[in-house]
């Protein structure tokens, strides 16, 4: 269920510090509009560090692996990736689905290489949020409807006190794109 205790401010705040603290660099250069990669120098493994911050401040699970990795789990080998390493069409119009109104421009035949360069602050905030949403309605221990807020970032159970489960990053996007597919019937 969408979840109201911890804004999407505090998101963004905590991002940046995970960013700024991941890749060593000042937190006032991280801005919404920033590539990871392209604006803030961040290389592959600086996602592994940023994202385990997260984890940490937010008791979340991020994903693993990429979109495009479950979409070929799910639809197929080459369904997104072609034999040349290029983004397919079916791939590019899912993406649009996922990133509508971002102004990313996807497109078949895109490099792959080029998309780790889309992910910007912005749509890692966009994910975390994705992941708090998934808040159960009770809590899993003892069936308690009563959220609270801890140490600003952490949700746990007001009755037993336990922490809230989240969806984990990879089951999201599996069930996000079964839900493009049942949909859109785009594979
Ligand atoms: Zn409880």
């Amino acid at each position: 269920m969408k979840q109201n205790l911890i804004p999407e401010q505090r998101v963004l705040e905590e991002v940046k510090k995970a960013i700024s603290e991941g890749i060593d660099i000042n937190p006032a250069s991280v801005k919404p509009e920033s590539s990871l990669m392209k604006d803030l120098g961040a290389e592959s493994l600086d996602f592994l560090d940023i994202n385990y911050r997260l984890e940490q401040t937010f008791g979340i699970k991020m994903a693993r692996r990429s979109v495009l990795d479950h979409m070929e789990e799910l639809f197929g080998e080459e369904s997104a990736i072609d034999s040349d390493g290029k983004l397919t069409g079916k791939a590019a119009e899912v993406l649009a689905v996922r990133y509508d109104g971002s102004g990313k421009k996807l497109h078949a035949g895109m490099d792959m290489d080029d998309l780790p360069a889309m992910v910007t602050v912005s749509s890692i905030v966009e994910g975390v949020v994705n992941l708090l949403d998934t808040l159960p309605e009770k809590c899993v221990n003892c069936g308690a409807q009563s959220w609270n807020l801890h140490e600003e970032t952490h949700i746990h159970c007001g009755s037993c006190g336990e922490a809230a489960t989240f969806t984990s990053g990879d089951d999201l996007t599996q069930i996000w794109l079964n839900q493009v597919q049942e949909n859109k019937k785009i594979f």
